[in-house]
């Protein structure tokens, strides 16, 4: 090839590149944030409007990237450090407690155009909030969020006080392009979790006393049938148990990340 055929043949992959770009927006990251992402774990699952991208930044806290947006869930500063973390056009919080809702570190990833959602009790900590309840929709930067009920009914602080009340915290279920993820957040096998349908991936908690044990999640696991399932928030549960209690079921991929 000559040297005019090469560049023509360079100008011609820019092009591509730009043209394969402009359909499927890149998030852009300074070199920092990625040196400083890659301590976390990551995986990505293809859906039918690009990857996903998983970050698997510890206990109940992750981050997505999507479509060229960032989204973190549950952020808090005990388990990353978010003032080197990419700002999130979506920030979304399960409920009010100190492992779940941090607004230092929602503070440190805000931008201009930043939604926050999160249930009614952190509100009073995070003032310009959307507040979804147990039920409700909403589309948000071209996402359906889905809450839906997080509560416990067996683990109780006190006797008639259950760690996380009926009505307060919130799961989410996220529709990226074809897929469902569903983040349970704080919770027990509940009806309403194993009454879900088409759910792709979920991310389910299993630290005692406050959530679920092993065989909690592998029940609810047998119930609503996600395709992958992530045990997050687990502390110090043994997660082999869990892959023990489902490796009878060959369509649930069971994957264990650094969630403790
Ligand atoms: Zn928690």
């Amino acid at each position: 090839m000559g040297t005019r055929n090469a560049v023509t043949f360079l100008t011609a992959i820019a092009a591509l590149a730009a043209f394969v770009g402009c359909a499927q927006p890149v998030r852009q990251l300074t070199t920092q944030q990625k040196e400083y992402l890659a301590m976390f774990e990551e995986d990505v699952i293809t859906t039918d409007a690009g990857d996903l991208k998983i970050t698997f930044v510890g206990h109940g806290t992750l981050m997505f990237a999507f479509g060229g947006k960032t989204i973190h869930v549950d952020p808090v500063s005990a388990e990353g450090d978010y003032s080197k973390m990419p700002k999130g056009d979506l920030i979304l919080v399960t409920h009010e407690h100190g492992d779940h809702l941090d607004p230092a570190a929602i503070d440190a990833v805000r931008k201009d155009g930043t939604t926050v959602v999160a249930a009614a009790k952190c509100a009073p900590r995070l003032p310009d909030a959307i507040v979804m309840k147990n039920g409700d929709t909403r589309t948000v930067d071209g996402l359906k969020i889905e809450a839906v009920p997080a509560y416990n009914v067996v683990h109780e602080r006190s006797p008639g006080q259950p760690f996380h009340p009926r009505g307060v915290g919130n799961g989410y279920i996220i529709a990226f392009g074809d897929k469902r993820v569903y983040i349970a957040g704080d919770t027990e096998n509940i009806p309403e979790m194993k009454a879900l349908k088409n759910i792709d991936v979920a991310f389910l908690p299993m630290n005692l006393p406050y959530t679920m044990t092993p065989e909690m999640v592998a029940d609810a696991a047998r119930a609503f049938r996600p395709a992958i399932l992530y045990p997050y928030h687990f502390g110090e549960t043994d997660t082999s148990q869990l892959v023990r209690l489902l490796a009878d079921e060959t369509d649930i991929d069971v994957r264990i990340r650094d969630m403790k």
